[in-house]
């Protein structure tokens, strides 16, 4: 017999839970199908597995870390915002901390336990969630939206489900181990809707040269900037941390988005690292100056180790093409003042950047000027509407990523249940 529902939710990821939640909520009858073996496998992996749920910044703060257009989301920011989602939480038993940045983190320190609270709140709320069930298809009759077709894990049989409303929350395509394999993107595109291209962001970057030796050192405290055809385009303050291909670490996942944008437009894209962002070049100068007196029995190696860790004190002599083992006082001053000159940009071509396996969102997707900013609804099809990172808006790394997936999941969840109680 075919099931009959008034929501019905694809994708039981943050966006989901709240949607099928807020959706069951306003006393409309909610399934969420999720495909994999359990919700939110994604989120139980955030903030490397401590999750950073929010940031309590402003709204207009927000706009600044959003791309493409961020005035989309005002309406849905405006519905449900930091301090509601930490409510939320905070009264179903999880107790959440600000830390730097304004990042909000549940105190226990566990994304898993994140997850756990909101699919217990979306249940409270009366909404089920059916999971080894994969959507594969969304049914239409005459522009406006009727139900679904699923396939159960297991089954080779598709079934029908229908229902007034359908919310699209399946995500992106970064980690397609959680799930997040843009089937939604897919599903939209046969439904007429445009996709701007999917492009992973949040990403490390691949560059010439690269320190393979130094695969996962971390440098804190560095100045990081981006050029584009010489020109600084943005910059960051912070860590970063090397690769076998290139630089990670959250000062370059901030700048990738930038990065890859101007790569694939075949622009000259460098990542420049001040490694010594406290001290003038005079002020670097005098003290290497000093240094080359004080110590004239010791080698250049000798020298760069009391500036640097030793893979990177190797990273300096191949780039300077001078011996680690150069003795001190051979040091002339042109080399000094190369070394200096290094320390405060060592300059990395980007030549590439990390796939789906690595990215944290997903830049693209269904293109909001087809979406109702209000309601969340789709404007080709009636009662059909999105959540999440299927939309084509993302963030920087600070919680603005969650915050988006809850606050359109919401926008969502209640038009898709006033819509179906008229
Ligand atoms: C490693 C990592 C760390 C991150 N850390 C943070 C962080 O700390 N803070 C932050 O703000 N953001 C973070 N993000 C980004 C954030 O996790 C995402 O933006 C967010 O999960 C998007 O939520 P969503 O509900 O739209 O999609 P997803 O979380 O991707 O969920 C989509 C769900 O839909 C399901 N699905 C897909 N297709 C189907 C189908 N056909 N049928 C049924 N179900 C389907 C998937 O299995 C999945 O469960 C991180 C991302 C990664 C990868």
């Amino acid at each position: 017999m075919t099931k009959s529902y008034d929501v019905i939710v694809i994708g039981g990821g943050p966006a989901g839970i709240i949607a099928a939640g807020r959706a069951a909520m306003l006393g409309a009858k909610v399934v969420l199908f999720e495909k994999m073996e359990k919700p939110a496998r994604k989120l139980r992996i955030t903030g490397k597995g401590r999750c950073n749920i929010t940031n309590t910044k402003s709204i207009d703060d927000f706009f600044n870390e959003i791309e493409p257009e961020p005035r989309f989301l005002r309406q849905a920011f405006q519905a449900f915002f930091n301090n509601d989602i930490i409510e939320l939480l905070n009264s179903n038993g999880l107790e959440t901390v600000e830390e730097r940045g304004h990042r909000v983190f549940p105190a226990s320190g566990k994304a898993w336990d994140v997850a756990e609270t909101l699919i217990s709140w979306a249940k409270k709320q009366g909404a089920t969630i059916e999971c080894n069930t994969a959507v594969d298809d969304i049914l239409v009759t005459e522009g406006t939206v009727c139900g679904v077709s699923i396939l159960r894990k297991g089954s080779k049989t598709v079934q029908s489900v229908t229902a007034q409303s359908v919310i699209i929350a399946t995500g992106g395509l970064s980690y397609p181990a959680t799930g997040s394999t843009g089937d939604g993107l897919s599903i939209a595109y046969e439904l007429g809707h445009t996709i701007m291209e999917p492009i992973p962001s949040l990403v490390a970057l691949h560059t010439k040269p690269n320190a393979p030796y130094a695969d996962k050192l971390i440098i804190k405290n560095v100045n990081v900037w981006l050029e584009v055809d010489g020109k600084k385009v943005a910059e960051e303050f912070g860590e970063v941390f090397f690769t076998p291909e290139g630089v990670d670490g959250a000062t370059i996942l901030r700048l990738s988005k930038k990065a890859i944008d101007a790569l694939d437009h075949n622009k000259k894209t460098h990542v420049v690292i001040d490694l010594k962002p406290a001290l003038s070049n005079e002020k670097l100068e005098n003290r290497l100056q000093r240094d080359l007196t004080e110590a004239s029995k010791k080698t250049f190696n000798d020298l760069l180790r009391g500036l640097m860790p030793a893979p990177i004190a190797r990273f300096f002599c191949t780039q300077l093409k001078i011996s680690p083992t150069k003795p001190i006082r051979a040091i002339t001053a042109d080399d000094c003042k190369t070394l200096v000159n290094m320390l405060k940009g060592v300059k990395l071509r980007v030549t590439g950047y990390g796939g789906w396996n690595e990215a944290i969102v997903t830049s693209g997707g269904v293109s909001i000027k087809e979406i109702n900013p209000s309601s969340m609804e789709s404007k080709l099809v009636n009662r059909l509407y999105f959540a999440g990172e299927v939309i084509d808006v993302d963030a920087n790394t600070g919680g603005y990523n969650l915050q988006i997936a809850y606050s359109t999941g919401w926008l969502a969840g209640e038009n898709a249940a006033k819509k179906t109680a008229k």
